[in-house]
C-alpha cells in the first residue's frame, strides 16, 4: 500500500506542503455531491478532512465511484492540499484519485436516535467521534494507572477472575458453573492482592470487575474496570495520599495527550487543568453529615451510608473530589477494620468526584483481627471454612496494610463530563443489556 498521511498532520504539513500530493485513507464521514463535484468529509483515527472529487480531475470510473459511496465506506484517495478556510481544519484534499476499498451499505445509524438503538448498534456506534474521543481518553487513564504504579516501585500483580467465595457481598456475585461445582466472577481484586503483598509488598491491578447490580443506575456496570492497589506497611491515611496523587497523575496525563478529544466532548480543559493542580480536603462521615444536615436541611441519621443523591449535595460543597473517611463500621465489608480511638467507625474512605459523578475510589486499611472478622462473616451468613486461606495471612508475619479500587468507567465518565458510564466501556454490560 502507498505510504498515506494522517489527516491531523496535514495541518502541520500544509505550512510547508501546500500543492503537495499525498495519499490518505479512512472513512467517509459525511458525503454531498452536486452534479460534476462530489463534496466529502474523510475521518481517520486523528481528524476529520474535507476533500473535493470533481470530475475531469481524476478517471471518470473513479468519479463515479465516489459518487455512489455511502458513508463509511473505507476509502484511499490521493490528491492535493489545498487550503481552505471554511474547511474543518482549513485545508481541502483536491482528488485525483479515489480507491472505494469497501462499499457501505446504507448506514443505519443517523442523527438523533434514541440510546437504545445506539446500544443495539454498538458494534458501529463506537466508531461514532463521540464515542472514539471518550475510548482515546480511557486509553490514555489506562495508560497513566500502569505508569503511576510502575514509577512508585508497585509491581502488576494479577488474582483469579473466577473465586470460590465473595469480596463485596454475597448479593451481587455472578455464578458460574465450574465442572461438577460452582465458582464467581470476581468481584474484587482485594483479598488475593492481601496475599501477595507478603510476596511483592507494593502491588497493584487493573482488571475485569463482575457485579450483578439489581438497580438501574447512571454509576453501576455489571462488568467495569477496577484498578487497585495494595501495599504492606501502609496505614489508612497513607493510601489517602495515594489515591488523591493518582487522580491529579491521570487528569495531568489527559490533558496533555487529549485535548482535542476535551473540546470535541465540550469539556472545560481549564476547570480539570486547575483540579489537577489542586489539594483534596478529606474529612470525616461525620462532618460530611453536619454539611448534609446543617446546610443542605437533610435529616440523616448517624449509622445510614451515602446515598447517590447524599453524595451528590455533598460533593455541591466541593470543586475538587473530596475523600470521606470513617465510616460506621456496621455498613462496611468484614475487612474493614474498626478505629481503636472511635470504634464505631471503620479505618476506610470513599473519593467522592465533583459534578455528581459519585464515588471514584474506595478503600480501607484491612483488619488483622480474625475474631471479628469471623463474627462479621457469620452474621452475613457466609461460610467461614472458605476464608481460612484469608485467615492464615494474619497468622504469618502479618502487618499493616492497606488498598483501595478505583473505577475506571466512573473517572472516565466525570473527566469527559458524560452522562451516562454506559459510554466509557465498549459494550457496556447492564442489568438488562449484555448484547452485542
Ligand atoms: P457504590 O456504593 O457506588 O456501589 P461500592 O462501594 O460498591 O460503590 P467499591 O466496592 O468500593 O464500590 O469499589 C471501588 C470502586 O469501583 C468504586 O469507587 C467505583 O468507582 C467502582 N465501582 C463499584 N461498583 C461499580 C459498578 N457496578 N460499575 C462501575 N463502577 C463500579
Ligand atoms: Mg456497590
Amino acid at each position: 500500500m502507498s505510504k498515506t498521511t494522517w489527516i491531523k498532520t496535514i495541518e502541520v504539513l500544509s505550512g510547508k506542503k501546500l500543492d503537495a500530493t499525498i495519499n490518505i485513507r479512512g472513512w467517509i464521514y459525511r458525503t454531498r455531491s452536486s452534479g460534476n463535484i462530489v463534496f466529502m468529509t474523510i475521518r481517520d483515527i486523528t481528524g476529520v478532512l474535507q476533500a473535493t472529487v470533481k470530475k475531469g480531475n481524476l478517471p471518470d470510473n473513479e468519479f463515479e465511484d465516489a459518487k455512489k459511496a455511502l458513508i463509511e465506506s473505507s476509502i484511499e484517495l490521493k490528491g492535493t492540499i489545498k487550503e481552505d478556510k471554511r474547511a474543518p481544519g482549513g485545508y481541502e484534499l483536491q482528488v485525483t484519485n479515489i480507491h472505494v476499498v469497501n462499499f457501505a451499505e446504507p448506514f443505519p445509524i443517523v442523527k438523533d436516535q434514541s440510546p437504545e438503538f445506539l446500544l443495539d448498534q454498538r458494534h458501529l456506534w463506537i466508531r461514532s467521534r463521540k464515542l472514539a474521543s471518550i475510548l482515546k481518553i480511557r486509553s490514555t487513564l489506562v495508560g497513566a494507572i500502569h505508569q503511576f504504579f510502575r514509577e512508585r516501585g508497585f509491581y502488576e500483580f494479577d488474582a483469579p477472575i473466577l473465586q470460590p467465595s465473595q469480596c463485596e457481598g454475597g448479593s451481587t456475585l455472578f455464578e458460574v458453573k465450574y465442572y461438577n461445582d460452582k465458582t464467581y466472577l470476581s468481584q474484587s481484586w482485594q483479598l488475593y492482592a492481601e496475599a501477595g503483598i507478603f510476596s511483592l509488598e507494593k502491588i497493584y491491578n487493573m482488571g475485569p470487575t463482575f457485579r450483578a447490580e439489581k438497580s438501574k443506575t447512571s454509576r453501576h456496570l455489571s462488568e467495569f474496570w477496577m484498578a487497585e492497589m495494595e501495599a504492606a506497611w501502609m496505614d489508612l491515611y497513607d493510601i489517602v495520599e495515594i489515591g488523591k496523587d493518582e487522580i491529579r497523575f491521570i487528569l495531568k496525563q489527559v490533558l496533555k495527550n487529549n485535548k482535542n478529544e476535551l473540546e470535541l466532548l465540550n469539556q472545560d480543559y481549564n476547570k480539570l487543568k486547575q483540579i489537577s493542580e489542586s489539594d483534596f480536603p478529606t474529612i470525616t462521615y461525620t462532618e460530611a453529615l453536619k454539611i448534609l444536615n446543617e446546610k443542605e436541611n437533610m435529616n440523616i441519621k448517624w449509622g445510614k451510608d451515602l446515598r447517590t443523591l447524599e453524595e451528590n449535595k455533598l460533593a455541591d460543597h466541593f470543586k475538587t473530589p473530596v475523600v470521606v473517611t470513617h465510616y460506621p463500621v456496621e455498613i462496611m465489608a468484614f475487612y474493614k477494620p474498626r478505629d481503636k480511638k472511635d470504634p464505631k467507625t471503620a479505618l476506610c474512605f470513599d473519593m467522592i468526584a465533583p459534578e455528581g459523578y459519585g464515588e471514584i475510589i474506595g478503600g480501607s486499611q484491612r483488619s488483622l483481627d480474625i475474631k471479628d472478622m469471623t463474627e462479621r462473616l457469620e452474621a452475613m451468613g457466609e461460610k467461614v471454612e472458605n476464608y481460612e486461606w484469608y485467615f492464615d495471612l494474619r497468622k504469618f508475619g502479618s502487618v499493616p496494610h492497606a488498598g483501595y479500587g478505583l473505577g475506571v468507567e466512573r473517572t472516565v465518565a466525570w473527566i469527559c463530563g458524560i452522562d451516562n458510564i454506559k459510554d466509557t466501556i465498549p459494550f457496556p454490560r447492564t442489568l438488562l443489556r449484555f448484547r452485542p
